[in-house]
């Protein structure tokens, strides 16, 4: 698995792409996308039209993009957690790992992730038969999961169904949740999130439960504010915490898997009001988060945590022993084409 073939090599830092499928004539047109190295599966070229400014003329070139992996239209959910189940794996052995999904809304961040056939309950399944063998060497585990939203620079349970209203909403006055806060413990480096739900996973029904009221939250969100699922990061943080019994050893790792916020260039014209800075909030976090990995894979002495709430909440997810995972997720078709160029190059940039 690549993970651990490229270790040393490469640093913690991986940057897969994966394209989805056509879903059916409503689709359009598709876009021309080639896998160049069906070996290795890491290559993908773009053939697209941009515009040459100065002379008015389109010209269509070919772009080509490399990645420490690629997934094609035909990959199956099945396929890219084969590909992460060692990453998985590794937060049992208390590293603290990210996943990121970004690309622009439509393009399968929320398929690959959260779907009930996602990355999420897949990880949580491999993970419990992984505690249960593990039991035969003494070691006992808890998990504990939270599931948070990062809407305009605001932190919001999705596990509590009034955690939304703490958005300033008037459904839910009187009930008004209070205010999530980070909480940084600096010598144990370690993150709190204050006034936020956290469950006991301790059976996969409880995944999905949580899954579903996750989402029902997300939902009721969605009527209020259009397209808010889009317009904000869901991130979902497992807890790992192992005791050995018999040599009394301990390990705490974090898994975060995260469902970004649509990548695609909102315009800042013509926006107003609570659109505004919806747009202005995602812009600066996402920027930010390819700041952050950028500069972590630059071996950066500084590096930008506090620029948004987001990398801020994984800043020790982030960065010395951690493992990091994006996936740049892309459309397949023509119309895309321009903004699928772009998360190619935030890819490029990151990687
Ligand atoms: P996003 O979360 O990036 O906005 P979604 O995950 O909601 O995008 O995907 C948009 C649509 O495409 C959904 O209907 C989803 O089921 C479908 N879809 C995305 N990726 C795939 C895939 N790999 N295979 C089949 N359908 C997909
Ligand atoms: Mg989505």
């Amino acid at each position: 698995i690549l993970f651990n073939k490229y270790q040393e090599l490469k640093g913690n830092i991986r940057v897969m792409c994966r394209v989805r499928p056509m879903l059916g004539p409503g689709d359009g047109e598709g876009a021309k996308i080639t896998f160049p190295d069906d070996k290795t599966w890491a290559e993908i070229a773009v053939q697209g039209a941009e515009e040459m400014s100065s002379l008015g003329k389109v010209t269509r070139k070919n772009f080509n993009f490399e990645f420490d992996r690629v997934f094609a239209p035909g990959a199956a959910n099945q396929d890219v957690f084969d590909e992460i189940s060692q990453l998985v794996q590794s937060a049992l052995d208390g590293y603290n790992v990210c996943i990121f999904c970004y690309g622009q809304t439509g393009s399968g961040k929320t398929h690959t992730m959260s779907s009930r056939d996602g990355m999420i309950p897949r990880a949580t399944h491999m993970i419990y038969e992984t505690i249960s063998k593990l039991k035969e060497k003494s070691w006992t585990y808890t998990m504990e999961g939270s599931f948070i939203e990062v809407y305009n620079e605001e932190l919001h349970d999705l596990l509590s169904p009034h955690g939304r209203e703490s958005a300033g909403s008037a459904a839910g006055a009187g009930q008004q949740a209070k205010k999530l806060e980070i909480r940084h413990d600096e010598a144990r480096k370690q993150t709190t999130v204050t006034n936020c739900k956290t469950v006991e996973l301790d059976s996969a029904d409880k995944v999905e439960a949580m899954l579903e009221q996750a989402s029902a939250n997300r939902a009721v969100a969605a009527t209020k504010s259009n397209e808010r699922s889009s317009r904000s990061h869901s991130v979902f943080i497992l807890k790992l915490v192992g005791h050995n019994k018999a040599t009394g050893e301990r390990c705490e790792g974090t898994l975060n898997l995260v469902d970004l916020a649509g990548s695609e260039r909102l315009k800042q014209s013509g926006a107003e009001g609570e659109r505004m800075k919806e747009t202005q909030s995602i812009n600066k976090s996402l920027a930010c988060l390819g700041d952050v990995i950028e500069a972590l894979g630059r071996g950066s002495g500084h590096v930008p945590y506090r620029n948004s709430k987001l990398t801020h909440l994984l800043q020790y997810s982030l960065g010395g022993n951690s493992k990091t995972l994006m996936f740049v997720m892309v459309s397949p078709l023509e119309v895309h084409l321009k903004e699928t160029l772009t998360s190619l190059r935030f890819a490029t940039k990151v990687h």
